[in-house]
């Protein structure tokens, strides 16, 4: 049984709550859970629930039905998120939540220059955290055993260079302590997972630990040597499934794809995967790896070798950087189908983007944070919508869960926000893959010369009818949304007859629900996401409503252009050089005038990812283009190529260069 504390309980209440437990036969251990005081009783006592919660300081009680306590859901309902590395630094990871962590580097440290190149490969690949064992438990005591604490200074100081925290095995008690100023995470392996002693010294240190699931151990024995970490003093333990011993002899083990949503459910834990381990052959480390993303996993071990052939350690399940470069992008592209997003490591030296004519440059002032969330005391990033709108889903990605934020009425507010600097950021939509772009913040971008974009994200949408407990399909008359909301969902919508009524926000449409009088309540609905449903206390009476399951809306981050015409880049955004740039513009009325203007992009090689034509406002029969392009290899090519479509078009907006998404 766990008691959760009220924050800031007395001195005097908490010994109350410590005496009332002792006196009924309990043994009491106190802790920290999340955010939370909590005090674990165990033993023969016995207790009325009831009397207990009542007492001064008590905020709730769980008692759980399990036997590991602190590392259950019914503890703590919400995502454990466990950042990895010194926040101070700027280059801290974090893992769970909604994103996907991917740690990779070679299953052994076997020099500097080793350690130090693969670093650099899988950085660049998108890896955030850097693997490698110093000390490695090997089934033969004559293969070989790791370089030991050299080891670990080589691949410490490879991970500074690449701006990258660290994980790696522990063996023994007298190890960790050694270990501990060295490493930025602990890893205990799989042949360790019961070996409780070392599980309680490495608890105790604090660090947050990776705890690979043992050849032959249940999904309970892996959550209850969770639990001794947990017990023990350490709030960041991550799980990680590397596949089980069964009667298949084919693969190394056999990866338990189910234990993922299982544990999911059974903990508050985020949960990884390592398919190298698990599948044990090169060739099919990729898909297991992907097959655990889908499954839900928040993370991947990968082990990556430059010259397999020849490793010290775990050769044929090594990925050569180019195979572990693919499954990098196969994890980006699969990441908005199971709703995440693959974490990134900001890349400050590169970091910037700028204005029309100078596609890259360094950037200024910006402080980098792989966990994705701002700096305190930065400005908020800004979104249009109330809570629970997609737009804040979409900030939460680039910016982090906790990362403050500033709710805007209007697109035209958030820009606003932007240019006079109480939102360092903002969120705009500005197209979905099903009901094409929103022109009314193309026509913003237009109005706002100064605002510039600095990146782009991608979200599925998954539209939910939401409404009261005592509402159903037949009692519903009048359904409200965002128009973009009816458009998405224009075939669930024809089965009924219902009213619609658009408004600005689909989260604002169930935020409206909360007004309706007891008499109406049975008869409105709104369409938004799950997190308006939940934000607003409102049940999801239908999920999945939307016309194509395969539904995304691309936002792009905005910011205002410094004097020098450069923007800042949000850190979780900023990996790697801008590659994409986006345009509006008009041609003159005449044969061939837009024909011209591409080809100034087809003669420099450039590729269009999106060109559309829209009526322009007040000149029937005139249109605009939005034109999104591949950035060509050098800057002076692209300058050139501005110039001279300056030169073909009438009016011409340059919105921005930046890192595209997939
Ligand atoms: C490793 O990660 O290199 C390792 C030895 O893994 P496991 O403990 O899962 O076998
Ligand atoms: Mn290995």
């Amino acid at each position: 049984m766990i008691v959760i504390l009220s924050k800031g309980i007395s001195s005097h209440d908490k010994e109350m709550v410590r005496a009332f437990l002792k006196e009924r036969g309990f043994g009491i251990r106190e802790q920290i859970l999340g955010d939370d005081e909590v005090i674990g009783a165990s033993g023969k006592g016995s207790v009325d629930i009831q009397e207990l919660t009542l007492l001064p300081g008590v905020e709730r009680v769980a008692a759980t039905s399990k036997p590991y306590e602190l590392a259950s859901r019914e503890t703590k309902t919400e995502d454990t998120i466990v950042t990895v590395g010194d926040p101070a630094s700027g280059t801290a990871v974090k893992i769970g939540g909604s994103r996907i962590t991917i740690i990779a580097g070679p299953c052994a440290v076997e020099s500097r220059e080793q350690i130090f190149e693969t670093a650099a490969q899988v950085r660049e690949s998108g890896a955030v955290l850097l693997r490698g064992g110093a000390y490695k438990p090997r089934t033969s005591p004559y293969a070989f055993q790791g370089l030991g604490m050299q080891g670990l200074e080589y691949m410490k100081a490879a991970g500074e260079a690449q701006g990258m925290p660290i994980v790696t095995e522990v063996v023994s008690s007298e190890l960790a302590v050694q270990m501990k100023d060295l490493t930025d995470m602990f890893q205990i392996g799989a042949r360790n997972m019961q070996n409780f002693e070392l599980l309680k010294k490495v608890g105790a240190l604090g660090k947050p630990v990776l705890l690979k699931r043992g050849p032959s151990a249940t999904i309970e024995e892996w959550l209850l040597s969770a639990e001794y970490l947990l017990a023990s003093g350490t709030r960041n333990v991550v799980l990680c499934e590397r596949g089980i011993r069964t009667f298949e002899t084919y693969t190394r083990n056999t990866l338990d794809i189910s234990a993922i949503p299982v544990v999911k459910r059974l903990s508050h834990l985020p949960v990884i995967v390592d398919p190298s381990h698990a599948v044990g052959i090169r060739a099919m480390v990729s898909s297991a790896g992907l097959a655990a993303v889908a499954a839900g996993a928040d993370g991947l071990t990968v082990e990556v070798h430059l010259h397999p052939d020849s490793a010290l350690s775990d050769g044929p399940q090594s990925l050569y950087p180019s195979q572990f470069e693919r499954l990098m992008r196969d994890i980006e592209a699969l990441a908005p189908v199971v709703g995440k997003e693959l974490l990134r490591t900001p890349r400050p030296q590169t970091g910037s983007a700028s204005a029309a004519g100078a596609p890259v440059g360094a950037a200024k002032g910006v402080r980098a944070d792989g966990g994705g969330t701002q700096a305190a005391g930065e400005p908020p990033a800004a979104f249009s919508g109330e809570s629970g709108a997609f737009a804040e889903q979409a900030l939460m990605r680039a910016f982090g869960e906790d990362a403050p934020r500033l709710s805007c009425p209007s697109f035209a507010a958030m820009f606003d926000a932007v240019l006079d600097g109480s939102a360092g950021f903002g969120v705009v939509p500005v197209e979905n893959s099903l009901a094409g772009s929103i022109h009314e913040n193309y026509d913003l971008f237009l109005r706002y010369p100064d605002i510039t974009v600095v990146g782009e994200l991608k979200l599925r949408i998954v539209h939910c009818l939401i409404a009261w407990e005592s509402a159903g399909l037949d009692s519903i008359i009048e359904v409200r949304s965002h128009s973009q909301g009816f458009a998405q969902c224009q075939d669930f919508l024809k089965k009924y007859d219902w009213v619609l009524e658009p408004y600005y926000n689909t989260a604002a449409a169930v935020a409206s629900l909360l007004k309706e009088p007891e008499e109406h309540k049975s008869k409105v609905a709104a369409i938004a996401g799950e997190a308006a449903a939940i934000a607003h206390g409102l049940k999801v009476l239908k999920a999945g409503i939307e016309t194509n399951p395969l539904n995304y809306t691309r936002f792009v981050i905005i910011a205002r252009k410094n004097e020098d015409g450069r923007a800042p880049v949000p850190p979780s955004l900023g990996q790697g050089k801008p590659n994409k740039a986006s345009l509006v513009f008009s041609v003159p009325d005449k044969p061939g005038a837009l024909f011209s203007c591409l080809k100034i992009m087809s003669d420099r090689g450039i590729n269009l990812s999106k060109l559309e034509s829209r009526p322009i406002q007040g000149k029937p029969w005139q249109y605009q283009f939005y034109v999104d392009l591949n950035l060509p290899e050098t800057e002076e090519d692209f300058s050139a190529v501005l110039e001279a479509l300056k030169a073909e078009t009438e009016d011409f907006y340059f919105l921005g260069v930046y890192r595209g998404s997939l």
